[in-house]
């Protein structure tokens, strides 16, 4: 094996990105970064082990760039302009943050790219289309519309790349995926990114990749170790209850609390708030303006709880998250590992909190058959006064290290939690502006961290793109996947 590459000259990346990479703060390239770029450069089908935060988007969109920018054109006619690079994305949430990362790494060239996605009036993106672009991202629903809509040809396309393949393939996306890539060259380069391997994701990676190489930055399916894993057995009917007693006692500023449902996120959200605790539901049902504008708030710490189900969780992107609570418990052990992979990111400890009623624990076996762990469990003790009793969710057991120096946040609370780690400040992730000084001030630290975690932290914001019309488009076809309102597996209603 050859030395890690620790410096982005070295990757022989094209000037115009190595400011956009400077300016964006980044020193070095994260562990997937170096393993992937120069396979990518070099023409290799890529099967990559990486979930987001690892930086995984630099490491396909940089080569992508690369090698698309000797047909950059500065013409305005469209023709100059066909689409060259398609990413596909599960969630509209993830393909805006994966073309926000694209517009910046892409800054100082004359390469277009444009997000598509459902949800919003299908009329708004054409436009942008016909003008030509080349670097395309788009969830595969509303591509289909397009592609039916003849607002698209993608006869030109060079390279495709398939973002959290895991979760488009638990969304149902393989009908879609097969009739995209029926429509591209056979002639290109395939990019394939996956949190877990499963085996139904290596029967895609066969079916779609050429001779891929594979590349991994942690073990598959493994579990973040800065994230202190731990479950309370807990009665179905005072889980609730539990819940917020925990987060009382706690006084976490910011948490994600996942369920399995559209309806159960919906009612637990309407249960917090009633029990003063500030709090939004991000799933599905809502509007792409409701589920930004909820992130917003919650990156803002206007609200201190996100419910979100796990469909709408993907993709988030939250900076050093402290605490992710497991309010039902998915049935499907992956979702786990995403679940508790929004916290202890960047270096920064994290915890990620089970309420395993009886009906759930032999779905929390499977979790700990696929993490290869016992996550320490206790029964969950409902005090009088609403605050649980149970010592062990204190100081004792909480980790100490900082989740970020940062402090701007005006609505921190002042809970009486004894535990000095959970008073800390988490700084979420703001503007535009704000994001290279926070990166840099921070790359010291976390390249020392990300090399051993194989990623590096969040930052960003998924409001970078909005679309303000709220029609649902493209009649006929199956636009975005979204959540099962009462079931447990994630359906895939029509939108
Ligand atoms: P991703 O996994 O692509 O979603 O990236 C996670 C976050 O890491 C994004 O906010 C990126 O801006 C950031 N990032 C990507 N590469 C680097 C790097 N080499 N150094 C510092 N931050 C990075």
């Amino acid at each position: 094996m050859s030395e890690p590459i620790t410096d982005f000259n070295t990757l022989g990346l094209a000037e115009p990105l190595l400011k956009a990479i400077i300016e964006s703060g980044y020193t070095t390239p994260t562990p997937i970064q170096a393993q992937a770029i120069p396979l990518a450069l070099q023409g290799n089908d890529l099967m990559a082990g990486a979930q987001t935060g690892t930086g995984k988007t630099a490491a396909f969109s940089l080569p992508i760039l690369h090698t698309l920018l000797p047909l950059a054109s500065s013409s305005t006619s469209p023709a100059k302009h066909p689409i060259r690079a398609l990413v596909l994305a599960p969630t509209r949430e993830l393909a805006i943050q994966v073309y926000d990362n694209i517009k910046t790494y892409a800054k100082h060239t004359p390469l277009r790219s444009l997000v598509v996605y459902g949800g919003v009036d299908i009329k708004t993106q054409t436009p942008a289309l016909k003008n030509g672009v080349e670097i395309l991202v788009a969830t595969p629903g509303r591509l289909l519309d397009h592609v039916e809509q003849k607002t698209l040809s993608l006869s030109q396309v060079q390279f495709l790349v398939l973002d959290e393949a895991d979760r488009m393939l638990d969304m149902g996306f393989m009908p879609d995926l097969k009739r995209i890539l029926a429509l591209l060259p056979k002639q290109r380069q395939n990019l394939m990114f996956s949190a877990t391997f499963s085996d139904e994701i290596k029967k895609l990676a066969d079916a779609f990749l050429n001779n891929p190489t594979l590349i991994e930055v942690a073990r598959s399916n493994a579990t973040n170790e800065n994230v202190e894993q731990k479950a309370y057995l807990v009665n179905t009917d005072q889980k609730q209850r539990f819940l917020v007693q925990l987060l009382k006692q706690q006084a976490t500023q910011q948490v994600i609390i996942f369920t399995k449902t559209k309806l159960s996120a919906s009612k637990l959200a309407r249960a917090l708030e009633r029990d003063q605790i500030p709090c939004s539901a991000i799933h599905g049902d809502k509007t792409q303006k409701e589920r930004i504008e909820a992130l917003d708030a919650f990156k803002a710490g206007a609200i201190s709880a996100l419910v979100a189900t796990d469909v709408a969780a993907r993709g988030l992107d939250i900076t050093d998250l402290p605490l992710v609570i497991n309010y039902e418990i998915s049935t499907s052990p992956e979702d786990y590992v995403h679940r508790i992979g929004r916290t202890g990111r960047a270096g920064a400890k994290g915890i990620a909190i089970s309420l395993i009623d009886e009906d759930e624990t032999k779905y929390f076996d499977e979790i700990e058959k696929l993490i290869k762990k016992q996550v320490p469990k206790e029964k969950a003790v409902l005090a009088e006064s609403g605050v649980p009793r149970s010592s062990s969710t204190r100081a004792s057991t909480a980790p100490r290290t900082s989740v970020n120096p940062r402090s701007n946040m005006t609505t921190r609370k002042t809970g009486k939690s004894e535990d000095a780690w959970f008073q800390q400040p988490y700084q979420p992730s703001t503007d535009h502006a704000s994001k290279q000084l926070p990166m840099k001030a921070q790359n010291n630290k976390r390249k020392v961290v990300a090399a051993l975690l194989g990623g590096f932290g969040f930052k960003g914001s998924a409001a970078a793109v909005t679309a303000s019309p709220k029609k649902q488009a493209g009649k006929g076809r199956k636009p975005e996947p979204v959540e099962s309102n009462t079931s447990t597996s994630e359906a895939l209603p029509q939108s």
